[in-house]
């Protein structure tokens, strides 16, 4: 394996790096690491930037996503989708998400998914990403040649073929859309349809029908909400319900919340945890995705255990692989954009020998203690790389390796107060929005930092 970059006072070098994907983390790294000196190609198999936020309505040919050779579709977004955070907590630090006066853009604080699409695809317009992005390329193989000590990348763009060798890989390909499906006693013998939340787009389909969804997630209430006025009956069955009750929900004459599935019959009936059971037609599956890297060759230097991608040191960089092999946008339950620059500022600083990484054996002790009080505390493998509440020390972890200001304390306000929202209005917060006090402070912010866009950070 080639040598980490050592100390600070190797000399500054610009290296040839790959990234695989075209989404919010993708842009915003190709973009640091053009900052830092690197050359760059990010490659893209869709026709346009933006990733799952460029919504399409085409679905997969297995609705429940556990057929490997289906046709795939990248997106998750539904017709309906809004933001669950204020958009302007989700910019990036030198380039605000603020309402554009443009009567064919969204101005509302939680826009819909289209405005998201389009603030990230002036931000590679402005910073001239754009130029450095092959789209309809997929990348189909990445590994390492040992003997040349470089990355080997084979693409495919329509029927052609392409390998391509590179410095370094950073892997930016987004982690909602391999579903993951909640396993339901008697499934295979019952008679309704299953389908994952991957592949709902719109309530049209459901006209008149019994829909069952599992989960308590932001999709599973959004989706609730989209049926009830078309569906005959929506019944949620739910693992834990933090602000509703079980039973009919107040202000619906057709919406219900069950706890969980016991089992399913063939007679199309299924039961609940607590007894109660209904006939359905339909069950939605809104129980999350899994990672997955099926480009991606590391001889077992990066494995995916019960959605735990590891080793990682700080979610980022494989220890045996550092810093040639990187991953941005793996950390979950965070303000995902600003967090993919601070990642992408300290992987652009690494390759370039700014920034010191430690050796590989600190590095993996590192991870080891991570999962040593991950253990301790009870977390489940499969929520290594939720953050929540760690994401303040996390990203100011990062900005301080990098010389970056400390991350925005209006940002993580915004997060706890739209979580404060939700609990207490599930129905509208997003449009009954109380603290504008914050808005203005992030508006403090973003106006001086919107003056100097093109130097968003200050390198030591
Ligand atoms: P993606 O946006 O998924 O981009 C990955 C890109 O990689 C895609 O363009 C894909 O085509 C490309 N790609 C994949 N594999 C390959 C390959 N082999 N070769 C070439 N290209 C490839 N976050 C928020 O901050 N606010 C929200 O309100 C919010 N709402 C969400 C709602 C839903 C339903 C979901 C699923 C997520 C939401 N998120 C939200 C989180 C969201 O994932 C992030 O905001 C962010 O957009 C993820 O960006 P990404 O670049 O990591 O991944």
């Amino acid at each position: 394996m080639p040598q980490s970059p050592g100390h600070a006072t190797q000399p500054i070098v610009s290296r040839h790096v790959a990234v695989i994907g075209a989404g919010a983390a993708g842009l915003v790294t190709a973009r640091e690491l053009r900052r830092e000196g690197h050359s760059v190609v990010v490659f893209e198999r869709g026709d346009q930037v933006g990733g799952l936020w460029v919504y399409t309505p085409n679905v997969e040919s297995d609705q429940i996503g556990l057929d490997p050779t289906r046709t795939t579709v990248h997106s998750s977004v539904y017709h309906s989708l809004r933001t669950n955070l204020p958009r302007d907590s989700m910019g990036f630090s030198d380039y605000p998400f603020v309402a554009k006066d443009d009567p064919d853009r969204d101005p509302r604080l939680f826009p819909g998914h289209r405005e998201v699409m389009m603030y990230l695809q002036d931000f590679a317009r402005e910073f001239g990403i754009d130029e450095l992005v092959r789209l309809e390329t997929e990348v189909v193989r990445v590994r390492f040649v040992e003997e040349e000590e470089k990355w080997k990348i084979k693409s495919k763009q329509r029927h052609k073929e392409m390998d391509e060798i590179f410095d370094a890989v950073v892997v930016c390909n987004g982690h909602y859309t391999q579903p993951l499906v909640s396993h339901v006693p008697g499934i295979n013998k019952w008679s309704g349809k299953q389908m994952h939340s991957h592949n709902y787009r719109d309530p049209k389909p459901f006209q008149d029908q019994v829909v069952v969804l599992i989960g308590n997630s932001a999709s599973a209430f959004d989706i609730s909400r989209d049926l009830v006025g078309v569906a005959k009956e929506v019944h949620i069955a739910a693992r834990t319900v933090k602000c509703e009750t079980f039973g009919k929900q107040p202000a619906y004459d057709n919406l219900w919340l069950h706890p969980m599935i016991k089992n399913v019959c063939e007679d199309g009936s299924v039961h609940f945890q607590d007894g109660s059971f209904v006939i359905a037609n339909i069950i939605i599956h809104c129980t999350g995705y899994k990672y997955h890297f099926p480009f991606l060759e590391t001889n077992g230097f990066v494995i995916v255990d019960d959605n735990r991608v590891g080793p990682l040191y700080k979610h980022i960089f494989p220890p045996a692989l550092a810093p040639w092999l990187s991953f941005v946008g793996i950390p979950f339950q965070v303000i995902t954009f600003p967090m993919f620059e601070l990642q992408s500022k300290w992987i652009a600083g690494v390759l370039s020998n700014r920034i010191t990484l430690p050796s590989q054996e600190e590095m993996m002790e590192d991870v080891k203690a991570l999962y040593s009080s991950l253990e301790a505390s009870g977390t489940p493998k499969r929520e290594t790389h939720a953050l929540d509440d760690k994401q303040v020390k996390y990203n100011n972890w990062l900005a301080d390796q990098c010389g970056c200001p400390a991350y925005e304390d209006w940002r993580m306000e915004m997060y706890y107060a739209t979580i404060k929202g939700r609990l207490a209005n599930l129905e509208s917060y997003r449009d009954e929005w109380e603290t504008q006090h914050l808005v203005l402070q992030a508006y403090d912010f973003i106006k001086p930092a919107s003056n100097q866009v093109s130097d968003g950070c200050v390198f030591p």
